[in-house]
Order: structure tokens, then C-alpha cells, then sequence
């Protein structure tokens, strides 16, 4: 009897799962199911905002993809999920499963932050960064007849607003004030200070002024507000505050942390032992993980695995996290990875980062998966 496994969500989790799944089980019935029929990259989306890549150079049509490979795609939104009938109800259909992976990822955080969400842009997904992009240029455009230079302020000194801080300096060639807004002592918090120190050079250099120390209190059309009553006037709020696990994980009856995020095992089993969660939408309560898509991606691994040892009565494997570099990119031709306690900065880690980003979408695009021989042992 062939059995039934629905892949919710295809970002970076769920599109590795359906094709690794596949080839080590030619037989199972593959469902996977998106609101979007288009799988995006969100970690190229910073070359996005500067316009140096184009929309279709960090997405994978999902229909083209999964046809190939024998994998069953709905592009519909899940609405939730019943454990105990086994089935998961779309706007459009209800299905039944033998297994399921939950692989939905995570939605912007604003914290609760007052007037955040209807004054800034977010950066997420494809159109986000071309609205961002859009808008930068049309606020430069307007900005010629003004006397003083515009503000567009950066919401957050984590990876994502670095990054992002640095595109729009490159975009904006000091035509506009730069400013990131970060709460605490220093951007990048929890890296190495040779880390933080470089990120800082590179920054300033580009004319990028770097505020720590500052709490944002709420945001009203043009200006930010700081827990001390500073206003910080701006033509554009971009919110790089964080990423939260996607409220849908409530609907599913499965156990979840304060935070949301489902709760899983060393094996990625949920409460309900037949499914399965990874990525941002879930939390491996022994062995917590950082939200990456390196994460996501190696978990999808040992899922495909533990649900066709599972067919096949072999045994499972937990998830044991290998060591990866952060890459994180400043600009068109500077970068930091770091690697434990190695740190290289310049050019190489952004040429590292480039060729990582494409050698992905490449090998999911048109190969048929090269690397699962040596990933699966
Ligand atoms: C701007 C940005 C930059 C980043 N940079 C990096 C980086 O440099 N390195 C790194 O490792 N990580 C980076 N990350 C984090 C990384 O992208 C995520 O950790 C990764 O995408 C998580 O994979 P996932 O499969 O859990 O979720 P996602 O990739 O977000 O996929 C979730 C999928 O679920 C679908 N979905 C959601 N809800 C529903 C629903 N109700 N019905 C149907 N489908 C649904 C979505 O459409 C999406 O396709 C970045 C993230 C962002 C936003």
C-alpha cells in the first residue's frame, strides 16, 4: 500500500524534504501545498532591494519543479490542522495523510510595537523587497528638490537590517541618510567584537549612521518614536526587528512553546508522532536551533529520512547539527563569514556568500540531486 505524505509549506524546509523524500522513495504519493506557487529565496532578497538581481535569478517555479519529479503541488492556503483525523484543511480542499511535515516558516515580529506595522515596510518576501526598492528610488527622485538629504530608517541591527542597511547606502550613493535603530549596545549582538567592529567600518564608510542603545517606542507616518522621547524623522521605516514562528501553528493542535513555535523531538516529531515539524515554524525543545535555512534545510534531510525509515521499518535518526558559517553580506563587494571562532571579512566571504546562494537554486532547479548520497549517510 502506498502510503501519503503532505509537505505544508515550500520555502527552504518543505521544498528539500518533497525532493529528498522522492528520491529515496520513488513510490509514495508526494503532496506538497503553498499559497505561493513560486519558492523564493529569502536569503538573496537583500540583493533585491539594490536592484542587482532580478526576481526570477532567487525563485523556482514550484508547478515546473515538482512535475518533474513526480510530486503532487497545490498552490492553496492552509487553514489548519486535525492530528487526530489525520487531514489538513486548505481554503480549498480537505486532505488526508499518513504523515505531514509542517514546514510554514514564520512571520514578521513587530513586538507589539505601536504603530510599526502600519508605518514601515517588512522584508519578506519578493514583493517586499521590490517595494522597498521602488520607494527608495522614488524618494530619491523626490528628494532633488530638497534642501536636506532624506532619512530612511532601519528598524533593527540584526543580520537582516545590516544587510539590508548596506544595500540602500549602495542604492542611494549618500543621496540619503542612513540610520539604523538598534536596542541594544552594539548591531550584530552576539557576535565576535572583531565581527561587529568590521561590519561597523564598512557602515560608517558607506555613510551609514549606526544608533545602539535605542528602544523604539512606537512609529507615527514619518517618524519613529524612542522609549526617551527622541524623534527620528524619516521618508521610509524598514522593519528588520525579527521573525516569529507563523500564527497558523496554533491551529494545529500540536504542542507549541510561549512563543508558537511547534515543539519537536531530536527526531523532529511533533506531539503527534506521524508529524512533523521544522524551520521557523518549530522549536526542538532539547536541542534548540537558530532560525536559518541552513537549519530548515538539514532538518528536511532528517525528515525525508525518518519518514521513509519509518515506511520501510528502519531506524530513525536524530538531528545532530553540523557546523556552518554565518555569511552575511555588506554591500556589493564586502562580507563577513564566520565560522566558530574564525572571522573572514572583504571580498572573499561575499563572493563565498554569492556562490552559495546560487549553487542552491541551481542544484534544485536542474539537477537531480547530487549531494543526497553523502547528506543521507
Ligand atoms: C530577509 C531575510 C534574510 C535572511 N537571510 C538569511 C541568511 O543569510 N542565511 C540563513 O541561513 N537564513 C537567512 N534567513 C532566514 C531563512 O530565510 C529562514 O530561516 C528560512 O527561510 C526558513 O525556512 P522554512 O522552510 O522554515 O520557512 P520559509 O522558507 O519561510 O517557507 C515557509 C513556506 O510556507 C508557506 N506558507 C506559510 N503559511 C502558509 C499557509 N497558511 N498555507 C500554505 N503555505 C504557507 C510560505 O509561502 C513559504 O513558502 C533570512 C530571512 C529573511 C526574511
Amino acid at each position: 500500500m502506498t502510503e501519503r505524505v503532505v509537505i505544508a509549506g515550500s520555502g527552504f524546509g518543505g521544498l528539500d524534504t518533497a525532493l529528498k523524500l522522492r528520491e529515496k522513495n520513488k513510490k509514495e504519493e508526494i503532496i506538497v501545498i503553498d499559497k505561493s506557487s513560486f519558492f523564493t529565496s529569502q536569503i538573496s532578497l537583500y540583493k533585491l532591494i539594490s536592484g542587482r538581481t532580478k526576481k526570477k535569478r532567487i525563485t523556482i517555479n514550484l508547478e515546473k519543479l515538482y512535475k518533474k519529479h513526480n510530486i503532487k503541488f497545490y498552490k492553496d492556503e492552509i487553514v489548519q490542522v486535525k492530528p487526530l483525523e489525520k487531514a489538513i484543511i486548505t481554503m480549498a480542499r480537505k486532505i488526508n495523510f499518513d504523515y505531514l511535515v509542517l514546514a510554514i516558516g514564520g512571520v514578521t515580529d513587530y513586538f507589539g510595537t505601536e504603530g510599526i506595522k502600519e508605518n514601515s515596510f517588512e522584508l519578506k518576501k519578493i514583493i517586499d523587497a521590490e517595494k522597498i526598492n521602488k520607494h527608495v528610488e522614488e524618494e530619491i527622485e523626490k528628494s532633488k528638490y530638497y534642501t536636506e538629504p532624506i532619512n530612511i530608517v532601519i528598524c533593527g541591527g540584526g543580520l537582516t537590517g545590516v544587510e539590508t542597511a548596506a544595500e540602500i547606502a549602495d542604492l542611494t550613493r549618500k543621496k540619503a541618510r542612513v540610520i539604523i535603530i538598534e536596542a541594544y549596545q552594539t548591531i550584530m549582538n552576539g557576535f565576535s567584537k572583531k565581527a561587529i567592529n568590521y561590519a561597523e567600518k564598512i557602515l560608517k564608510k558607506k555613510g551609514i549612521t549606526i544608533k545602539t542603545n535605542s528602544h523604539i517606542k512606537k512609529a507615527e507616518k514619518g517618524k519613529v518614536i524612542l522609549k526617551d522621547g527622541t524623534e527620528v524623522y524619516s521618508s521610509m521605516i524598514i522593519w528588520c526587528g525579527g521573525i516569529k514562528p507563523n500564527p497558523l501553528t496554533h491551529k494545529t493542535g500540536l504542542r507549541t512553546n510561549e512563543k508558537g513555535a511547534i515543539m519537536t523531538n531530536d527526531f523532529l516529531q511533533t506531539s503527534h508522532p506521524h508529524i512533523y515539524a521544522i524551520g521557523d515554524c518549530s522549536y526542538m525543545y532539547k536541542n534548540p536551533q537558530p532560525t536559518t535555512a541552513f537549519t530548515a534545510t538539514q532538518q528536511a534531510n532528517i525528515v525525508a529520512w525518518n519518514i521513509h525509515a519509518d515506511i520501510t521499518k528502519k531506524d530513525k535518526k536524530a538531528f545532530m547539527p553540523k557546523d556552518w558559517p554565518y555569511l552575511i553580506a555588506l554591500g556589493k563587494r564586502k562580507g563577513i563569514m564566520i565560522r566558530k571562532n574564525s572571522i573572514k571579512t572583504g571580498l572573499t566571504p561575499s563572493i563565498i556568500k554569492k556562490f552559495i546562494e546560487k549553487q542552491y537554486l541551481f542544484t534544485r532547479k536542474h539537477r537531480r540531486w547530487p549531494l543526497s548520497k553523502i547528506e543521507f549517510k
